[in-house]
């Protein structure tokens, strides 16, 4: 299916013809395990050993299930992958992976910016193993070259990151760590597939919390990894034994996400231009941070790099904590929650949301302002989205 666009892609890929008992959506296998019709049957297998759905079948629920492998084969394609992987949350893949590619004393390199769980988990959760993580900042590739050390095993970074969507130029990235033997893992949640795809400039891993865009309704809860089927097989391995497998019902949800995936994205896109445009017009604004903005630091890599610009916009309005309070409590369709990525418009405030423990001076010191407002577009007309948000603002 590679060779069809994205949509077709979408649409089709990973669904057999015909699919069994000529359904036309692929069943959910609802099965914690799977049967033998003897010993013999039992020992064929067993000989053979084709364990993993794409070899036919399995024996045991952990180690593959049919609607699972037909959502990651759909990912996959769509990736450009040679093979993907579902995992119970993004996190879930996130943390396994990373537990898959490191050693005891080996080191890693990270972006700031990125995602606040994935970087707690390299500086914090990991020390514990005697593993060191050093964040460099996003886009500073000097930084990036001098903090390769002889055990640095992985280099991870996000594309776009939140919540200033800053986009890295992934080719000098995978071009740096390919010199040193060093495999590259990028979080491209944001972006999803349509917008940017990081194995095409050669970077080994993309991970997506495919709770986000993929699964596109703020119903499940997924994570892929996509890349190599030689680094997917070893993931797959580890994954059997850390046990954070994905759901057939949740692998349904996400295949039907998924067939929409590219009109939601289109929105999402335009919606994303047209909404920065008119914030950034705005004189009640301060600053807006968005991709396919001029004044966005990344914006001529991110014209290169992107199709689309995404369906998230952070803003500052003029004035402090309150100012930015009641611009989201003025706002009637877009609903205050985390997450992104959804049919349906939310909103929120970083300093109130991810880091509300965390004092002003601690927020700032950590590059979150107190008057930052994070928009993450759904799939509603334009139209009404900018006349909600004038009104706000007013
Ligand atoms: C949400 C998110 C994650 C975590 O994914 P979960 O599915 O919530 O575990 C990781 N990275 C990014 C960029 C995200 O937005």
């Amino acid at each position: 299916m590679t060779q069809h666009g994205l949509s077709t892609t979408a649409v089709h890929a990973g669904s057999e013809r015909p699919n069994p008992h000529h359904s036309l959506t692929v069943p959910v296998t609802q099965t914690a395990t799977y049967t033998f019709a003897d010993t013999q049957d039992l020992c064929d297998f067993m000989d053979a050993r084709m364990w993993g759905m794409a070899k036919g079948r399995t024996e045991y629920g952990r180690y593959g299930n049919p609607t699972v492998a037909a959502a990651e084969s759909k990912l996959s394609a769509l990736e450009g992958a040679e093979a993907a992987l579902l995992y119970s949350s993004g996190m879930a893949a996130i943390t396994s992976t990373i537990l898959t590619l490191v050693n005891a004393g080996s080191h890693i390199i990270i972006t700031d910016d990125s995602y606040r769980r994935t970087r707690q988990f390299c500086l914090n959760f990991l020390k514990k193993f005697n593993i060191e993580s050093t964040v460099v900042p996003m886009g500073d590739f000097n930084a990036l070259e001098s903090a390769i050390r002889p055990e640095t095993k992985l280099i991870i970074s996000e594309s776009p990151t939140n919540p200033y969507l800053r986009v890295l130029d992934l080719k000098h990235l995978a071009d740096i760590a390919k010199a040193h033997n060093i495999k590259t893992l990028v979080d491209a949640t944001f972006a999803t597939p349509f917008n940017l795809r990081p194995l095409d400039f050669g970077i080994d891993l993309v991970i997506h919390s495919a709770t986000k865009y993929l699964g596109g309704h703020n119903d499940i809860l997924a994570g892929v990894v996509a890349g190599s089927e030689q680094l997917i097989a070893l993931l797959r391995q580890q994954l059997w034994m850390l046990g954070g497998v994905f759901d057939p019902h949740s692998a349904y949800l996400l295949l039907r996400g998924l067939k929409t995936l590219g009109l939601r994205v289109e929105r999402q896109n335009q919606n994303g231009q047209r909404i920065a445009e008119f914030l950034e017009g705005h004189p009640k604004i301060d600053r807006v941070w968005y991709p396919g903005l001029k004044s966005h630091p990344d914006h001529e890599i991110s014209k290169k790099q992107m199709k689309g610009f995404g369906g998230v916009i952070s803003f500052e309005v003029k004035g402090d904590l309150a100012a930015a309070s009641k611009v989201v409590d003025g706002v009637r369709i877009p609903i205050i929650a985390p997450s992104l990525g959804g049919v349906e418009t939310l909103i929120e405030q970083p300093a109130l949301m991810s880091y509300y423990e965390m004092s002003s001076e601690e927020r700032v010191a950590v590059g979150i302002k107190d008057n930052l407002i994070r928009l993450a577009l759904g799939v509603e007309d334009t139209e009404d989205l900018i006349n909600d948000l004038a009104q706000a603002l007013e």
